[in-house]
């Protein structure tokens, strides 16, 4: 029966250790740092950029998490013997480039070599996202992406309410809520952030708490203002983008124009009556509002949500597709909708997705578009400076 010594020092026979010194150069030459130590040690610092495989996962882990067996590899954990042991594990799997480094992280650490806190999410938060953790295109590094974002809402209305719960239950860490009305009664059939207690009460206030309860993760940051000319700028100034759930023409105006000065994509939604709309706009990538709508229809065929009804389910669907586009932008996934605006039809429950171009001619966003100006605007959306150019 062996002995531990014996199994410790068959492992040093059978692998290659390098010094401190030795580990930090291939540090520059870019070999993969693999730590094996327990998560609660790589909490409270590691070699900055190293892969993270306690020892215990190493084997089930490994072939998904660094599949290239010729990598160059530097396992390293607290002193050298568990990675003693790890690399030996790799050489019996095939990685043919692997070195343990002696002295560990105590030793780098002591010597003032580069390390770093690596930012981890904390137990409660592995757990409430474990589902968002199992997807590789997501996993922590996504998560962590997801609690960084701020993403500004326009509405806490039919379209806004679906959009911020599902942005709030996936950990988008700032949501931006702007709106100026009261919860009413009328809304209800819709407005899923609000309740019948909260009749009467501010819109963000009472969005404020819905989100709260349901993540604390969440700082909600609320705007009980009318977007205007004179506070846009400021107000999405630092988002990461904004989704629009906004209902008549002159804001989305606004909006479009403010944003492709900000350079924020918009997340844009509409619905009417039996019919909801999705698109992405994406600020000089690919087509914008005004691209899309040079003008404004005339009024009498576009009346407003209150004017012409709609189903309580429809800004459900139309806001949750938002909050998706909105989360696949913030990670990176995926075909977001840019250039392409998807119709959704309730009564023939069918989708159709149409090619948009941008606009050489864009009065907005085209080659010979003159400087932006941010104006307020009337139905018919014809600019009214706040000042008359001089
Ligand atoms: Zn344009």
């Amino acid at each position: 029966m062996a002995s531990f010594r014996d199994l410790l020092a068959q492992a040093k026979s059978q692998i290659t250790e390098v010094d401190t010194q030795t580990a930090e150069q291939r540090l520059g030459t870019g070999a993969v740092f693999l730590d094996v130590r327990e998560p609660d040690e790589y909490d409270q610092g590691a070699i900055p950029a190293a892969l993270h495989i306690p020892r215990g996962h190493l084997e089930s882990q490994i072939e998904s998490r660094l599949p290239d067996r010729h990598a160059e590899v530097v396992v390293y954990c607290a002193g050298g013997t568990r990675s003693a042991f790890a690399a030996q594990t790799l050489a019996q799997l095939g990685y043919d480039n692997v070195v343990s480094m002696a002295g560990g992280f105590g030793r780098w650490k002591d010597q003032g070599r580069p390390w770093s806190t690596p930012k981890v999410l904390s137990a409660e938060q592995r757990n409430r996202y474990q589902r968002h953790l199992l997807l590789p295109e997501v996993g922590e590094a996504g998560q962590l992406k997801l609690l960084e974002s701020k993403v500004l809402l326009l509405g806490a209305g039919g379209l806004g309410s679906p959009a911020a719960l599902y942005l709030a239950a996936a950990g988008v860490g700032t949501l931006g809520i702007i709106d100026m009305d009261v919860v009413d009664a009328s809304n209800l059939q819709r407005q899923i952030l609000h309740n019948v207690d909260r009749v009467g009460e501010r819109k963000v206030d009472s969005a404020k708490k819905t989100l709260t309860a349901l993540n604390p993760d969440v700082n909600v940051v609320t705007y009980d203002v009318r977007l205007g000319a004179d506070n846009i700028l400021d107000i999405i100034d630092g988002y990461d983008l904004i989704v629009d759930g906004t209902d008549n023409f002159p804001t989305r105006y606004l909006v479009n124009d403010a944003s492709l000065l900000k350079r924020i994509p918009v997340v844009y939604g509409a619905i009417f009556r039996f019919e909801g709309q999705v698109s992405v706009f994406a600020p000089y990538e690919g087509p914008c509002y005004r691209c899309l709508l040079p003008e404004p229809p005339p009024a009498e065929l576009a009346p407003s949500c209150a004017e012409a009804g709609v189903l309580g389910v429809l800004p459900g669907i139309v806001g949750s597709l938002q909050a998706m586009e909105a989360i696949k932008l913030l990670l990176g996934l995926g075909d977001p909708l840019i250039g392409r605006l998807m119709a959704y039809d309730a009564l023939e429950q069918s989708f159709r997705t149409f090619k948009v171009r941008r606009d050489p001619a864009c009065p907005a966003c085209g080659a010979d578009a003159g400087p932006i100006v941010i104006a307020e605007y009337d139905e018919l959306c014809m600019p009214h400076p706040k000042q008359p150019p001089s």
